[in-house]
Protein backbone atom coordinates (compact mmCIF):
# COMPACT_ATOMS: atom_id res chain seq x y z
CA UNK A 1 0.00 0.00 0.00
CA UNK A 2 1.48 3.57 -0.79
CA UNK A 3 2.44 5.50 2.78
CA UNK A 4 0.23 7.61 3.86
CA UNK A 5 2.07 10.55 4.52
CA UNK A 6 1.65 13.22 6.95
CA UNK A 7 0.20 16.57 6.17
CA UNK A 8 -1.57 15.40 3.28
CA UNK A 9 -5.02 14.35 2.58
CA UNK A 10 -7.12 11.04 1.38
CA UNK A 11 -10.44 11.62 -0.52
CA UNK A 12 -11.83 8.34 -0.35
CA UNK A 13 -15.17 6.60 -1.71
CA UNK A 14 -16.22 4.21 1.32
CA UNK A 15 -19.52 2.47 -1.16
CA UNK A 16 -22.80 2.35 0.01
CA UNK A 17 -22.78 1.15 3.56
CA UNK A 18 -21.30 -2.83 3.57
CA UNK A 19 -18.08 -2.32 4.99
CA UNK A 20 -17.25 -5.16 2.05
CA UNK A 21 -17.37 -2.94 -0.39
CA UNK A 22 -14.56 -1.17 0.86
CA UNK A 23 -11.40 -0.88 -1.32
CA UNK A 24 -8.06 -2.17 0.29
CA UNK A 25 -6.88 1.34 0.08
CA UNK A 26 -9.83 2.48 1.86
CA UNK A 27 -9.43 -0.15 4.15
CA UNK A 28 -5.69 0.94 4.81
CA UNK A 29 -6.89 4.57 5.22
CA UNK A 30 -8.97 4.02 8.18
CA UNK A 31 -5.82 2.31 9.61
CA UNK A 32 -3.44 4.83 8.67
CA UNK A 33 -5.38 8.19 9.26
CA UNK A 34 -4.95 10.65 12.28
CA UNK A 35 -7.98 12.35 11.08
CA UNK A 36 -11.37 10.94 10.00
CA UNK A 37 -13.73 13.52 8.10
CA UNK A 38 -16.86 11.81 6.91
CA UNK A 39 -20.26 12.39 5.95
CA UNK A 40 -23.89 11.06 7.12
CA UNK A 41 -24.05 8.69 4.58
CA UNK A 42 -21.05 6.53 5.73
CA UNK A 43 -21.87 3.89 8.43
CA UNK A 44 -20.73 3.06 11.39
CA UNK A 45 -19.63 -0.76 10.46
CA UNK A 46 -16.97 1.23 7.98
CA UNK A 47 -16.10 3.83 11.06
CA UNK A 48 -15.54 1.08 13.41
CA UNK A 49 -12.87 0.05 10.93
CA UNK A 50 -10.26 3.26 11.84
CA UNK A 51 -7.47 3.02 13.96
CA UNK A 52 -7.78 3.78 17.77
CA UNK A 53 -6.32 6.50 17.81
CA UNK A 54 -8.33 7.89 15.11
CA UNK A 55 -10.28 11.21 15.83
CA UNK A 56 -13.67 10.90 13.65
CA UNK A 57 -15.29 14.21 12.54
CA UNK A 58 -18.67 14.37 11.38
CA UNK A 59 -19.53 16.61 8.49
CA UNK A 60 -22.89 15.62 7.60
CA UNK A 61 -26.21 16.23 8.57
CA UNK A 62 -28.04 14.21 10.62
CA UNK A 63 -30.50 13.69 13.33
CA UNK A 64 -31.94 16.86 11.99
CA UNK A 65 -28.74 18.58 12.75
CA UNK A 66 -27.81 21.28 10.47
CA UNK A 67 -25.67 20.05 7.61
CA UNK A 68 -21.78 21.23 8.06
CA UNK A 69 -20.90 23.94 5.22
CA UNK A 70 -19.16 23.08 2.22
CA UNK A 71 -16.33 25.52 3.11
CA UNK A 72 -15.96 24.73 7.03
CA UNK A 73 -15.49 21.50 5.74
CA UNK A 74 -12.71 22.19 3.04
CA UNK A 75 -10.97 24.62 5.44
CA UNK A 76 -10.55 22.12 8.59
CA UNK A 77 -8.95 19.36 5.60
CA UNK A 78 -6.58 22.10 4.83
CA UNK A 79 -6.08 23.26 8.55
CA UNK A 80 -5.44 19.64 9.65
CA UNK A 81 -3.29 18.57 6.90
CA UNK A 82 -1.47 21.65 7.40
CA UNK A 83 -0.74 20.72 11.19
CA UNK A 84 1.07 17.72 9.74
CA UNK A 85 -2.03 14.85 10.40
CA UNK A 86 -2.78 12.40 7.71
CA UNK A 87 -6.30 13.40 7.00
CA UNK A 88 -8.86 10.80 5.53
CA UNK A 89 -12.07 12.80 4.08
CA UNK A 90 -14.29 9.74 3.66
CA UNK A 91 -17.50 10.00 1.37
CA UNK A 92 -20.70 8.22 0.82
CA UNK A 93 -20.60 5.82 -2.86
CA UNK A 94 -17.78 7.71 -4.95
CA UNK A 95 -16.45 10.80 -4.05
CA UNK A 96 -17.06 12.21 -7.44
CA UNK A 97 -20.27 10.90 -8.14
CA UNK A 98 -23.47 13.71 -6.61
CA UNK A 99 -20.35 13.46 -4.39
CA UNK A 100 -19.23 17.20 -4.20
CA UNK A 101 -15.63 15.78 -4.16
CA UNK A 102 -14.51 17.49 -7.02
CA UNK A 103 -15.06 21.07 -5.04
CA UNK A 104 -12.94 19.52 -2.06
CA UNK A 105 -10.24 18.48 -4.55
CA UNK A 106 -9.97 21.75 -5.64
CA UNK A 107 -9.88 23.23 -2.77
CA UNK A 108 -7.07 21.35 -1.87
CA UNK A 109 -5.28 21.83 -4.88
CA UNK A 110 -5.72 25.69 -4.89
CA UNK A 111 -4.15 25.51 -1.04
CA UNK A 112 -1.18 23.16 -2.11
CA UNK A 113 -1.88 20.60 0.18
CA UNK A 114 -1.05 17.03 -1.03
CA UNK A 115 -3.63 14.54 -1.97
CA UNK A 116 -5.01 11.25 -3.23
CA UNK A 117 -7.70 10.08 -4.72
CA UNK A 118 -9.43 7.05 -4.56
CA UNK A 119 -12.63 5.61 -5.73
CA UNK A 120 -15.90 4.10 -4.09
CA UNK A 121 -18.30 2.01 -5.13
CA UNK A 122 -21.21 4.18 -5.97
CA UNK A 123 -24.79 3.73 -4.83
CA UNK A 124 -26.22 2.87 -8.34
CA UNK A 125 -23.84 0.27 -8.96
CA UNK A 126 -23.57 -1.68 -5.79
CA UNK A 127 -27.23 -1.19 -5.11
CA UNK A 128 -28.53 -2.45 -8.38
CA UNK A 129 -25.68 -5.30 -8.01
CA UNK A 130 -27.12 -6.73 -4.59
CA UNK A 131 -30.89 -6.68 -5.73
CA UNK A 132 -29.83 -8.39 -8.44
CA UNK A 133 -30.23 -6.28 -11.74
CA UNK A 134 -26.91 -6.53 -13.73
CA UNK A 135 -26.81 -2.46 -14.92
CA UNK A 136 -26.11 -2.86 -18.57
CA UNK A 137 -26.81 -6.09 -20.34
CA UNK A 138 -26.33 -5.93 -23.94
CA UNK A 139 -29.41 -7.05 -25.03
CA UNK A 140 -31.37 -4.44 -22.60
CA UNK A 141 -29.46 -1.12 -22.94
CA UNK A 142 -25.76 0.49 -24.55
CA UNK A 143 -26.18 3.30 -22.32
CA UNK A 144 -26.58 4.12 -18.62
CA UNK A 145 -27.64 7.41 -17.55
CA UNK A 146 -26.86 8.77 -13.86
CA UNK A 147 -29.24 11.50 -13.07
CA UNK A 148 -29.50 13.86 -9.94
CA UNK A 149 -33.38 14.05 -8.91
CA UNK A 150 -32.02 17.32 -6.33
CA UNK A 151 -30.61 20.48 -7.58
CA UNK A 152 -28.39 22.19 -5.48
CA UNK A 153 -31.05 24.51 -4.59
CA UNK A 154 -33.19 21.74 -3.66
CA UNK A 155 -35.28 22.35 -6.63
CA UNK A 156 -36.16 19.18 -9.62
CA UNK A 157 -33.89 19.14 -12.25
CA UNK A 158 -35.16 21.07 -14.43
CA UNK A 159 -32.34 21.60 -16.71
CA UNK A 160 -32.66 18.37 -18.32
CA UNK A 161 -33.63 17.80 -22.07
CA UNK A 162 -36.49 15.09 -21.44
CA UNK A 163 -37.33 13.76 -24.73
CA UNK A 164 -33.82 12.96 -25.22
CA UNK A 165 -33.87 10.83 -21.83
CA UNK A 166 -37.25 9.66 -22.68
CA UNK A 167 -36.38 8.39 -26.50
CA UNK A 168 -32.40 8.15 -26.02
CA UNK A 169 -31.21 6.88 -22.86
CA UNK A 170 -32.49 3.52 -22.17
CA UNK A 171 -31.57 2.79 -18.53
CA UNK A 172 -31.44 6.14 -15.65
CA UNK A 173 -30.61 5.66 -12.62
CA UNK A 174 -31.78 8.63 -10.32
CA UNK A 175 -30.21 9.68 -7.08
CA UNK A 176 -31.46 11.60 -4.47
CA UNK A 177 -35.40 11.37 -6.35
CA UNK A 178 -37.56 10.78 -3.45
CA UNK A 179 -38.65 14.08 -3.37
CA UNK A 180 -39.40 14.92 -6.59
CA UNK A 181 -39.77 11.57 -8.25
CA UNK A 182 -43.52 12.16 -9.29
CA UNK A 183 -42.26 15.32 -10.86
CA UNK A 184 -39.47 13.29 -12.99
CA UNK A 185 -41.82 10.41 -13.42
CA UNK A 186 -44.49 12.79 -15.30
CA UNK A 187 -41.77 15.03 -17.45
CA UNK A 188 -40.07 11.37 -18.60
CA UNK A 189 -43.92 10.19 -19.82
CA UNK A 190 -45.30 13.67 -21.24
CA UNK A 191 -42.06 12.77 -23.22
CA UNK A 192 -43.01 9.73 -24.21
CA UNK A 193 -41.58 6.95 -22.04
CA UNK A 194 -43.92 4.17 -21.66
CA UNK A 195 -46.07 4.52 -18.19
CA UNK A 196 -45.20 0.93 -17.81
CA UNK A 197 -41.63 1.21 -17.94
CA UNK A 198 -40.11 -0.95 -15.32
CA UNK A 199 -38.83 0.69 -12.00
CA UNK A 200 -37.37 -0.07 -9.15
CA UNK A 201 -36.23 1.54 -5.82
CA UNK A 202 -33.80 0.54 -3.28
CA UNK A 203 -33.42 2.11 -0.23
CA UNK A 204 -30.56 2.18 2.23
CA UNK A 205 -28.49 -0.35 -0.24
CA UNK A 206 -25.97 -2.84 1.06
CA UNK A 207 -27.04 -2.10 4.73
CA UNK A 208 -28.86 -4.36 7.03
CA UNK A 209 -32.03 -2.12 6.60
CA UNK A 210 -31.77 -2.42 2.59
CA UNK A 211 -35.94 -2.54 1.42
CA UNK A 212 -36.19 -2.85 -2.23
CA UNK A 213 -39.52 -2.15 -4.40
CA UNK A 214 -40.50 -2.85 -7.95
CA UNK A 215 -42.81 -0.77 -9.72
CA UNK A 216 -43.75 0.55 -12.65
CA UNK A 217 -42.93 4.33 -14.06
CA UNK A 218 -46.87 5.74 -13.51
CA UNK A 219 -47.17 4.30 -9.79
CA UNK A 220 -43.64 4.49 -8.58
CA UNK A 221 -43.98 7.92 -6.27
CA UNK A 222 -47.39 6.68 -4.94
CA UNK A 223 -45.71 3.20 -4.31
CA UNK A 224 -42.28 4.67 -2.92
CA UNK A 225 -44.80 6.73 0.01
CA UNK A 226 -46.80 3.76 0.52
CA UNK A 227 -44.14 1.75 1.32
CA UNK A 228 -42.19 3.88 3.27
CA UNK A 229 -39.34 4.21 1.55
CA UNK A 230 -36.55 6.38 3.15
CA UNK A 231 -33.79 8.09 2.09
CA UNK A 232 -31.20 7.33 0.97
CA UNK A 233 -32.93 5.75 -1.90
CA UNK A 234 -31.35 5.22 -6.01
CA UNK A 235 -34.14 4.31 -8.43
CA UNK A 236 -33.71 2.66 -11.76
CA UNK A 237 -35.78 3.12 -14.69
CA UNK A 238 -35.80 0.86 -17.36
CA UNK A 239 -35.85 -3.07 -18.86
CA UNK A 240 -32.63 -4.29 -16.90
CA UNK A 241 -35.26 -4.34 -13.93
CA UNK A 242 -36.64 -7.19 -15.12
CA UNK A 243 -33.72 -9.38 -15.03
CA UNK A 244 -33.94 -9.13 -11.10
CA UNK A 245 -36.62 -12.01 -11.15
CA UNK A 246 -33.76 -14.08 -12.55
CA UNK A 247 -30.71 -13.01 -10.30
CA UNK A 248 -32.73 -11.72 -7.47
CA UNK A 249 -30.07 -13.25 -4.45
CA UNK A 250 -33.19 -13.53 -1.91
CA UNK A 251 -34.91 -16.15 -4.13
CA UNK A 252 -34.60 -19.92 -4.44
CA UNK A 253 -32.06 -21.04 -7.10
CA UNK A 254 -35.22 -23.05 -8.11
CA UNK A 255 -36.98 -19.91 -8.69
CA UNK A 256 -34.35 -18.29 -10.22
CA UNK A 257 -33.66 -21.16 -12.56
CA UNK A 258 -37.72 -20.85 -13.49
CA UNK A 259 -37.31 -17.23 -14.22
CA UNK A 260 -34.11 -17.83 -16.65
CA UNK A 261 -36.29 -19.83 -18.61
CA UNK A 262 -39.65 -17.33 -18.61
CA UNK A 263 -36.90 -14.39 -19.48
CA UNK A 264 -35.61 -16.92 -22.19
CA UNK A 265 -38.60 -17.64 -23.61
CA UNK A 266 -39.57 -13.64 -23.88
CA UNK A 267 -36.34 -12.68 -25.11
CA UNK A 268 -34.66 -14.65 -27.46
CA UNK A 269 -30.89 -15.25 -26.71
CA UNK A 270 -27.75 -14.67 -29.22
N1 LIG B 1 -21.41 9.87 -3.79
C1 LIG B 1 -22.57 9.03 -3.53
C2 LIG B 1 -23.85 9.73 -3.84
C3 LIG B 1 -24.11 10.93 -2.97
S1 LIG B 1 -25.64 11.71 -3.31
C4 LIG B 1 -22.42 7.74 -4.35
O1 LIG B 1 -21.56 7.65 -5.22
O2 LIG B 1 -23.17 6.79 -4.09
C5 LIG B 1 -26.69 10.93 -2.14
C6 LIG B 1 -27.60 9.95 -2.85
O3 LIG B 1 -26.89 8.76 -3.13
C7 LIG B 1 -28.79 9.50 -2.03
O4 LIG B 1 -29.83 10.43 -2.07
C8 LIG B 1 -29.15 8.22 -2.75
O5 LIG B 1 -29.81 8.49 -3.96
C9 LIG B 1 -27.77 7.67 -3.08
N2 LIG B 1 -27.29 6.73 -2.06
C10 LIG B 1 -26.18 6.82 -1.34
N3 LIG B 1 -26.02 5.75 -0.54
C11 LIG B 1 -27.08 4.95 -0.77
C12 LIG B 1 -27.50 3.70 -0.29
N4 LIG B 1 -26.80 3.02 0.64
N5 LIG B 1 -28.65 3.18 -0.77
C13 LIG B 1 -29.37 3.82 -1.71
N6 LIG B 1 -29.02 5.01 -2.21
C14 LIG B 1 -27.89 5.58 -1.76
Amino acid sequence: MPPFEPGSVWLVGAGPGDPGLLSLLAFHALGEADDIVYDALVGEGILALAGTGAVLHHAGKRGGKPSAKQADITEKLIELARSGRKVLRLKGGDPFIFGRGGEEALALAAAGVPFRLVPGITAAVAGLAYAGIPITDRRVNSAVTFITGHESGGGPPEGLDWPALATGAPVLILYMALKHLAWMAERLIDAGLSPDTAVVLISKATTQDQHILETHLAAAAADAEAAGIEAPAIVAIGDVVDLRAALDPGATPEARARAVLQLGDSRKNE
